[in-house]
């Protein structure tokens, strides 16, 4: 059966459209980034120290890990520990017996899984002792050693390894060797618009098109990194001897070869912890190290191999994670209109089998109420109060609050005018509007990107300078809503 040919026309005049909508998409879509970015809400940029500087140096970085350490002890968070061991297979050396390098590769992964199993997971509920080994001791300063790194001049992007160029900012530059005894990351970038992270300051985002630089921000977190010298680990983290070691592998070893002879060279320690920079509660610690194995075997009869000697590089890693009690709401900051009614979410962090009550409280009466789920009721009038929600644990109180503000809240803001043509010397008072009508809080605040083209004092009033083109705007005071005049002074 002949087919019928589709139409030509009609496919491009449908090609067409699509490309049509396409660009349509993409160009809306890049506009409203841009629109964003000048007229969307914006909160002020909030970066607070945390209750410990961050540490700079090792002695910091040391006291910081026992201060937390200290407090976990006396708080009895829920701790877990977990061990893995991983075999470098590429390190694997037989001395020339290929045949025994492929079987060891082969068998590489449930010697992994044997010494795992050997190292027993450690686990505690909400306030339980530390049972011994779960953390390491208390470390001094001196056995930290500096730690080499990189990173790019012009922008500041680092790395372990040496770079020829950057492939942050595009620097046809080798990264300059540098070097620390503790690193310490809770600052990073983030684009306004869409919330992209980086770890450099960035001039625009690629992402979605937003033409202002990144913010600079403080994760919740201090991420510490220090680097401990081989001669550290005999002394603080007691690694299992020889006869230990012969013991746990025997039983999996025994039916191919005896161990005749086995030695351990230990690498430098990493020690990597994050602690909340707020609370001081630590929240991670892991310290992994490397180690060469040598082994000399002797196989059994069957294999016909005899003696052979094997070595082979092993990281250790042992992780532990600590839940910290506590209560935490799904906001800190709500707005109720008055009369009508809202909730609060809370979510308890602690296995209890008492099952703790949480009691919710309002700071004012009467201007909120709370009930004993969460629910709030505001009053008739306009005001704040805070709702806390608590309990107690371990003889301990735990909290968290939310500010409640009892009022109708401003949606979006107009000025009277978008743009303006003035002469030197006049003067024009500009009006914001703050919808809805019934919005309690209506003030904003003034702005002008150039006071010297035109000034505007905290009226409205504009006052033409000189000559030249400038932006008034006007920013709501509650939810900070931007609205924008053009104002040209011929
Ligand atoms: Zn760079
Ligand atoms: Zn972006």
């Amino acid at each position: 059966m002949e087919k019928k040919k589709p139409d030509r026309n009609m496919l491009i005049y449908r090609g067409v459209i699509v490309i049509l909508i396409v660009i349509f998409i993409a160009l809306f879509v890049y506009g409203l980034n841009k629109v964003l970015a000048m007229e969307g809400t914006l909160p002020p940029i909030n970066n607070e120290e945390g209750l410990t500087p961050a540490p700079v140096s090792a002695s910091q970085g040391i006291d910081f890990l026992n201060t937390a350490y200290k407090k976990a002890t006396e708080l009895r968070p829920k701790v877990t520990r977990e061990d893995t061991f991983s075999v470098d297979e590429d390190s694997i050396d037989t001395f020339g017996n290929d045949r025994l390098k492929s079987t060891l590769a082969f068998v590489s992964g449930s010697f992994e899984e044997v010494l795992e199993d050997s190292f027993e997971d450690i686990e505690t509920d909400f306030g339980q002792e530390f049972p011994a080994g779960v953390m390491a001791p208390a470390i001094d300063g001196s056995a930290v050693i500096p730690h080499k790194y990189y990173a790019c001049e012009k922008c500041g992007k680092t790395s372990d390894e040496a770079q020829e160029t950057c492939e942050e900012c595009g620097a046809e530059t080798p990264y300059a060797e540098k070097t620390q005894d503790v690193r310490c990351k809770y600052i990073y970038y983030s684009c306004r618009s869409c919330g992209e992270r980086s770890d450099v300051q960035r001039p625009e985002c690629e992402v979605c098109g937003c033409i202002y630089p990144y913010n600079e921000k403080y994760a919740d977190e201090y991420e510490v990194t220090l680097w401990l010298d081989a001669s550290a680990v005999q002394n603080y983290f007691s690694p299992p001897g020889k006869e230990q070691i012969k013991e746990i592998l025997a039983p999996e070893t025994e039916n191919w070869f005896d161990i005749k002879d086995y030695t351990v060279e230990y690498g430098d320690v990493h020690i990597y912890y994050k602690v909340r920079r707020m609370t001081d509660e630590i929240t991670y610690l892991e310290y992994y190290r490397d180690m060469t194995v040598t082994a000399d075997l002797l196989f059994n009869e069957q294999y016909e191999t005899g003696d052979a000697k094997v070595k082979f590089n092993l990281t250790e890693k042992n992780k532990h994670s600590f839940t910290w009690p506590g209560i935490e709401l799904n906001k800190h900051e709500m707005s109720v209109e008055p009369g009508a009614t809202d909730n609060l979410l809370a979510t308890l962090t602690c296995t209890d089998p008492t099952k703790p009550v949480v009691t919710w409280t309002s700071s004012d009466e009467n201007v909120l109420t709370v009930d004993e789920e969460g629910y709030i009721k505001g009053g008739k009038e306009a005001g704040t109060a805070t709702v806390t929600a608590s309990f107690e644990f371990d003889g301990k109180e735990y909290s968290d609050s939310c500010t409640v503000n009892i009022r109708y809240s401003v949606e979006s803001m107009k000025l009277n005018k978008r743009k303006a043509n003035l002469k030197t010397g006049d003067t024009l008072t500009l009006t914001a509007k703050p919808s809805p009508s019934k919005a309690s809080v209506k003030t904003v605040t003034w702005h002008t990107d150039n006071p010297e083209i035109a000034s505007v004092d905290a009226n409205g009033t504009v006052m033409a300078v000189s000559k030249g083109k400038t932006v008034v705007y006007a920013l709501s005071d509650d939810g900070y809503y931007k609205s924008s005049c053009e104002v040209n002074v011929n």
